[in-house]
């Protein structure tokens, strides 16, 4: 294809490359903290940061910023590598942040001894409450001006099992007055006392986010930083740690011209959803979703459930681009790719959601049929499969009418229509209950208009899909809708149990499958021919069929 003109983020690592900085290597790195599983956000700064590695030849780590045991899990730590390799992506190395807990240690026992760190005893209201305003400058803390060797004392003691979590900090001294409020002493080291998922007992004292994603950044020798906007006011900050701790590798001999940089991009949110790992866990916690892949979450594996396909995924993500400026993207163009990418692999099959009778009054009570349907009419190569054709059918009870307006293409008294890959029928009548709904359909077969005869030819303007009652197969499908049922969910004010849609699953248990349709795994990717695309549930079994609506074949939500 053509090539994409490049996000400002590739723009300035090819600056940097022109310019030989590093010595023209590129290393990137996928730093999700294993507290959640990854979502579609997610997703984006994952092609951000592979697709710019492999796009200049440099490699993309992938790194687990586990440095908040109170929080993180091994659970966490599996699907995130099996949610991007299923993405498309391959790390380099995997590293831990916690692989760096004695660096870190040993670099902030160096600040204390430079004057550079001390131990503040306050509470965190109290610390917050000196903090100042951008305007105004903050106050000192009272324990701001320790002696090296106390601070040394009670930086040791905080990493033991009796130090009580909040009854002290490690903070950097760096500027109570500085507007940018990340430099008016940060806390580097807080207590927890939660074993750790990687390190156990092993540490008590853990360092916070703006203590160690830079400081790893240089261990591992990560070139371009790329994250989201919120972590523009804390960019200064990571560049005086790297400062720092390029002062103290310099002391020991060991530093050279290299440098990270970080660069940051704009977070994707999407309509109708949330995105925020504290609001998913409330989600799954409270069994509002049936689980992080509930087919409604936001999550790559929910969205794998459902069936999107990875390529659709990368497509959206790529046609939403890069900037500088927060925005709301809308979950229309995700369906879109996801229909674009889907339309191209979909097996074609016939399924019926809301079965009636249909019965072809002249047709041989026991006689089948073997009928070819093309697998794909968009790939030839796809091949075809059969589907048995017989008297007794079942077809939608949408497509009857019994009193059916003129532009009514489907089936009515008196009217043909064409049964997809079989015949031109003729419809007769029907039979009612008691309460007048319709219970069967009569038609009669015209045997010279077999798809593939001459007689076929013949215009006919509605096309069905059918199934043969004895062949096919029970199935339960599951129809989904926007989980939330308001567009932004981030800036309305009511709590968010408010904002669910209360209707956002349907479940359908009276639907029958053709047989090839039974063959198929979760993952495979299904049109139900005139309905939608679809995909087997992970609950399927051969004995309880189970279909995701992946999404329908129109957008309903155009206006
Ligand atoms: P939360 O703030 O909800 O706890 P997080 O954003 O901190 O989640 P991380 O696991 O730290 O989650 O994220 C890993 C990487 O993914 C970070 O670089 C982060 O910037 C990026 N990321 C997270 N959410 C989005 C998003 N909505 N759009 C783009 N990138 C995102
Ligand atoms: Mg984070
Ligand atoms: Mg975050």
């Amino acid at each position: 294809g053509e090539k994409k003109s490049l996000s400002f983020v590739e723009q300035m690592v090819e600056a940097d490359l022109a310019e030989g900085k590093n010595g023209g290597r590129i290393q990137t790195r996928f730093p999700p903290e294993p507290n959640g599983y990854l979502h579609i956000g997610h997703a984006k700064a994952i092609c951000m940061d592979f697709g710019v590695a492999a796009r200049h030849g440099g490699v993309c780590n992938l790194r687990f910023d586990d440095t908040n045991p109170s929080k993180e899990d091994t659970e966490y730590v599996d699907s995130i590598l099996n949610d991007i390799k299923w993405l498309g992506f391959q790390w380099g190395n995997v590293y831990y942040a916690s692989d760096y807990f004695q660096q870190l240690w040993d670099f902030a026992v160096w600040l204390i001894k430079k004057g550079l760190a001390y131990i503040d005893e306050q509470t965190s209201e109290q610390i917050a409450a000196q903090k100042g305003t951008p305007t105004t400058p903050g106050t000192p803390s009272p324990y701001r001006d320790r002696p090296v060797e106390e601070n040394l004392e009670l930086f040791n003691k905080m990493n033991t099992a009796e130090a009580v979590e909040g009854s002290m900090v490690l903070r950097a001294k760096l500027d109570m007055a500085n507007p940018n409020m990340h430099f008016r002493d940060p806390v580097i080291y807080r207590i927890i006392q939660t074993p750790h998922h990687r390190t156990g007992t092993k540490w008590h004292a853990y360092p916070m986010y703006d203590f160690a994603h830079g400081q790893s950044d240089y261990f591992e020798g990560v070139t371009h930083s790329i994250c989201t906007l919120e972590f523009v006011p804390h960019r200064p900050l990571y560049d005086k740690f790297v400062d720092l701790l390029k002062e103290y590798e310099r002391e020991q001999g060991r530093d050279t011209d290299y440098r990270p940089r970080q660069i940051e991009f704009n977070r994707l949110n999407l309509t109708y959803t949330v995105m925020s790992k504290r609001k998913l866990h409330t989600l799954v916690d409270e069994h509002l979703v049936s689980g992080w892949d509930d087919p409604r979450m936001p999550t790559v594996c929910a969205m794998r459930r459902r069936g999107y396909s990875a390529q659709s995924i990368r497509d959206f993500i790529d046609s939403i681009g890069y900037t500088k400026f927060d925005a709301l993207n809308d979950y229309a163009l995700l369906e879109a790719a996801v229909r674009n990418d889907l339309n191209k692999r979909a097996c074609r099959v016939s399924a019926v959601l809301n079965p009636v009778k249909l019965v072809i009054t002249n047709y041989p009570e026991d006689r089948t049929e073997e009928l070819e349907a093309v697998n794909n009419p968009e790939n030839e190569a796809d091949g075809t499969h059969n589907i048995t054709f017989s008297r007794e059918l079942w077809i939608e009870r949408d497509d009857f009418m019994e009193d059916a307006p003129k532009k009514f293409f489907r089936m009515t008294p008196g009217k043909e229509v064409r049964l997809k890959n079989a015949y031109i029928i003729k419809c007769t009548g029907c039979k009612k209950d008691n309460e007048g709904n319709v219970v069967e359909i009569y038609a009669e077969y015209d045997p010279d208009s077999k798809t593939g005869m001459e007689g076929a030819n013949r215009k006919v303007k509605g096309t069905l899909h059918w199934l043969s009652t004895k062949h096919c197969r029970p199935a339960e499908v599951r129809l989904y809708e926007r989980l939330f049922s308001v567009e932004n969910t981030s800036a309305d004010e009511r709590d968010f149990h408010e904002l669910l849609n209360p209707d956002s699953l349907k479940v359908l248990t009276q639907c029958y499958v053709e047989e090839y349709a039974a063959t198929k795994q979760p993952g495979d990717f299904l049109q139900f021919q005139r309905i939608g695309y679809f995909t087997p549930d992970l609950d399927s079994t051969p004995d309880k069929l189970v279909f995701n609506r992946t999404v329908g074949l129109k957008d309903t939500w155009a206006k």
